[in-house]
């Protein structure tokens, strides 16, 4: 892009400041973490890290010290690659039942030799502060209370306090993979927006984005959704996390995209800062149900 686009002057839009509402949303969290250990209740999470792949391991680091930060008592249990799916499940089980612990979190993707499915279905339902046990994403596609997936709960919770509604609106997902795309459609249909999910192979790709007032894009390649896939004034929230030499980049091609939007996330400092605050905040709901103190 030629140095002028950036001082043309022309509209630019509002960014969506996930990292500036996440740390709101942690003060709030430590507010109420320090209300419950006076009633001698520390939330306690517990992270399984299996193997040694880097991206996992930064962001378990990263979970932990957000932890840290509000008051959350975290352990990390760092388990060989090598171990079987019995073993982890042992593990969860455990976890279960320890009374430090009301969250339960396992790092993915697994090794390809351990079947993820039984080792979510293994995390206890009260404890599931991922979503991702099957009980907790049914009760997302009926719209009942239950635990819900951080990445697409943090998108609404940052719709939300910037009052963006999206009631009666038309929603584009890209990419539908059961941690994003598929729980970001549940928690908009109950909330009655009318969402179109794409994936690998929809068809025509723009066709779709180019309707929607909220675009939410959640793939993995960047570069991926360009300014002529974009409807003139659209909300464009950016899950995507790419590594492009040492800066990471989202989905969107944001510099462009910026231009025709109202708002957008920018990557880093969008979804990511909110993914962590929901988990928080996910962990201290789960201590509250155990202990039943009132929410
Ligand atoms: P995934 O690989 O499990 O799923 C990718 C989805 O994108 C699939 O549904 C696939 O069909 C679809 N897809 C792939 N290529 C496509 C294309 N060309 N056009 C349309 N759809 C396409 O990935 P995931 O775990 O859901 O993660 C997706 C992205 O979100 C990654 O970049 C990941 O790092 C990021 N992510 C970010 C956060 C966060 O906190 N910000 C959390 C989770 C995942």
């Amino acid at each position: 892009m030629a140095l002028f686009d950036f001082f043309d002057g022309g509209k630019k839009a509002q960014l969506l400041n996930g990292k500036e509402i996440a740390e709101r949303i942690k003060g709030e969290i430590k507010r109420e973490v320090g209300e419950l250990k006076k009633e001698g209740i520390t939330p306690g999470l517990a992270v399984v890290l299996v193997g040694n792949d880097p991206a996992s391991k930064t962001y378990v680091n990263m979970k932990s010290k957000a932890c840290k930060e509000v008051g959350i008592f975290s352990l990390v249990h760092r388990l060989p690659q090598s171990i079987r799916t019995d073993d982890l499940i042992e593990v969860i089980k455990t976890l279960n039942n320890s009374p430090k612990i009301h969250g339960i979190l396992v790092q993915l993707p697994l090794p390809k030799h351990i079947e993820t499915s039984r080792v979510l279905e293994a995390i206890a339902v009260e404890k599931d502060v991922d979503g991702f046990h099957p009980y907790n994403m049914g009760k997302l596609v009926e719209g009942l209370e239950g635990f819900v997936p951080c990445t697409p709960l943090g998108v609404v919770e940052l719709l939300d306090r910037y009052q963006l509604s999206v009631k009666g609106k038309d929603v584009c997902i890209v990419g539908a993979s059961n941690i994003v795309g598929k729980p970001m459609w549940g928690l908009l249909v109950n909330r009655f927006a009318t969402v179109d999910i794409c994936h690998i192979y929809t068809r025509d790709l723009r066709e779709h984005t180019r309707r929607a007032d909220i675009l939410i894009v959640g793939v993995g390649k960047a570069g991926l959704i360009t300014e002529d896939m974009v409807k003139d004034g659209a909300v464009v929230i950016d899950i995507g996390i790419n590594r492009k030499g040492d800066r990471l980049v989202g989905d969107v091609d944001f510099d462009r995209v910026a231009r025709k939007a109202s708002y957008i996330t920018p990557v880093p400092g969008g979804v990511g800062p909110m993914t962590i605050a929901m988990l928080l905040k996910n962990t201290l709901r789960a201590t509250k149900l155990i202990h039943k103190v009132a929410e």
